[in-house]
């Protein structure tokens, strides 16, 4: 399989060079040539498959060519340590609950697998030391240091926004030691996305040193994730609930709905998409006018989807490019919903109060995008529960006035001595770092 850039202007790449560059020299970003629709018979025979077998299936139909698959069914039995269950939180609403790996988010999956990937590519090739640069604004770089912990001939720079990191998020990434150094950056996430993305386009530093991405860029952490919309549905066909299925996604970077798109091309049966924001509410503008206009990021509650210029919105706008008008279908497809803190805080509460779930600010908006778009009787909803509330437990606390259980999971990394690196958001510091390395 071979992967082309969005933006159509760079080579073709192979699936290790797409995964080892992470974005396209180009900049656009890699997209799989074509697409897989699985069978209906095997779509019909998920509910008697496991997690494991369901994500071996769909990772084959990805990585397939390009793996063997005794070494692919081991990357992704590795990469899957956990379970992704469906919980119901009332009526015909479902939490996916994908907070159960190492560092309770979501991300988890994407990340072991990336980690697992790169690493096999690193040693069959017998590569030099690549270096991962990845943007946080808080779970992705807890997700990406414990994924790729200890990894032979990788390093990982995290690099995160001063103070807009809940302290339980920042200990998970600065605390590991090994191959993984923090970056703490005076300004915000977009500042440090766009360090990154300024690190992959300096000529200097690329001759230095081999640089990739592992944010939802990379192909390999952003396709892994169709797996557990998958075994979704799985679950929920077992109980005879997966006919109209309607899924809700709490969006920053977009690239977990871009996920759950991918697995509705290969034919998953979803009725519709929900696209849940907090005040970052760009692509719910798009949906609106037509007209993508990225803007700054702003704060909130739900700090993981503060993202004012969703890095996968030109995944989404190439897979929809095969229509006339893709704005039209993109509407069809997905509906938008947008948060503000105090809404968030609104539905915890009374989510909390009415059925005891206590829903973390990320997921919240998720739900509450569901309860808004007034499903019909015969749907079902599910909404991706992308972090475990204890991730952000002096919000979620002083929301619900309650004092929530921190996993031991989660208390093990406290216990870890800060250990980061304080640099400004210029570009030439961030580069002078680097090349003393
Ligand atoms: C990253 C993250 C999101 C947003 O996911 P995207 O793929 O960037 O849209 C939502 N919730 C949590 C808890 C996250 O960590």
């Amino acid at each position: 399989m071979k992967y082309y850039s969005t933006n159509k202007k760079a080579p073709l790449a192979s699936l290790e060079e797409a995964v080892v560059k992470g974005l396209a020299c180009d900049k656009g970003l890699y997209m799989p040539e074509y697409i897989d629709t699985l069978d209906e018979d095997v779509i019909a025979n998920l509910k008697n498959m496991s997690f494991h077998e369901i994500a071996c299936t769909v990772a084959q139909s990805f990585f397939g060519e390009d793996i063997e698959s005794e070494i692919l069914d081991k990357i992704v039995k590795e990469t899957l340590s956990f379970e992704t269950p469906v919980v119901q939180v009332k009526e015909n609403i479902y939490s996916l609950e994908l907070f159960h790996g190492p560092t309770l988010a979501f991300k988890d999956v994407g990340a072991r697998f990336m980690a697992r990937l790169l690493g096999y590519f690193i040693k069959k090739e017998g590569l030099k030391q690549v270096n991962v640069l990845v943007a946080t604004s808080g779970d992705t770089g807890s997700a990406v240091a414990n994924g790729f912990l200890g990894v032979p001939g990788i390093h990982v720079y995290v690099l995160y926004p001063k103070g807009k990191v809940s302290p339980i998020q920042e200990c998970q990434f600065t605390t590991l030691g090994q191959n993984i150094t923090a970056l703490e950056i005076d300004g915000t996430f977009d500042d440090c996305q766009a360090l990154v993305k300024s690190a992959f386009m300096d000529d200097e530093l690329n001759k230095h040193m081999k640089l990739t991405s592992a944010n939802s860029i990379n192909v390999a952490r952003f396709l892994p994730q169709s797996f557990f919309y998958f075994n979704a549905y799985a679950q929920l066909d077992k109980i005879g609930k997966a006919d109209e299925l309607v899924i809700s996604v709490p969006s920053g970077n977009f690239g977990n709905i871009t996920a759950g798109l991918f697995a509705y091309w290969m034919g998953l049966p979803v009725k519709r998409f929900v696209a849940a924001n907090n005040r970052n509410d760009v692509f719910l503008e798009y949906l609106r006018t037509g007209v993508y206009t990225p803007r700054p990021s702003v704060p909130t509650i739900a700090n993981a989807m503060d993202v004012g210029a969703p890095s996968n919105f030109a995944r989404i706008m190439d897979l929809f490019s095969v229509y006339d008008n893709p704005h039209k279908e993109i509407c069809n497809l997905i509906s938008g919903y947008r948060f503000t803190d105090e809404e968030i805080a609104e539905t915890m509460k009374q989510t909390y109060n009415e059925t005891k779930y206590i829903l973390d600010p990320h997921g919240a908006c998720g739900y509450q995008a569901l309860l808004d778009n007034k499903l019909t009787a015969n749907e079902t909803g599910v909404f991706l529960e992308t972090a475990h509330p204890a991730k952000f437990k002096g919000t979620v606390d002083s929301i619900l006035n309650a004092d929530i259980k921190i996993p031991a999971k989660l208390q093990a990394f406290m216990k870890g001595e800060k250990q980061s690196v304080e640099l400004t958001k210029a570009f030439g510091s961030f580069k002078n770092y680097l090349l003393e390395k």
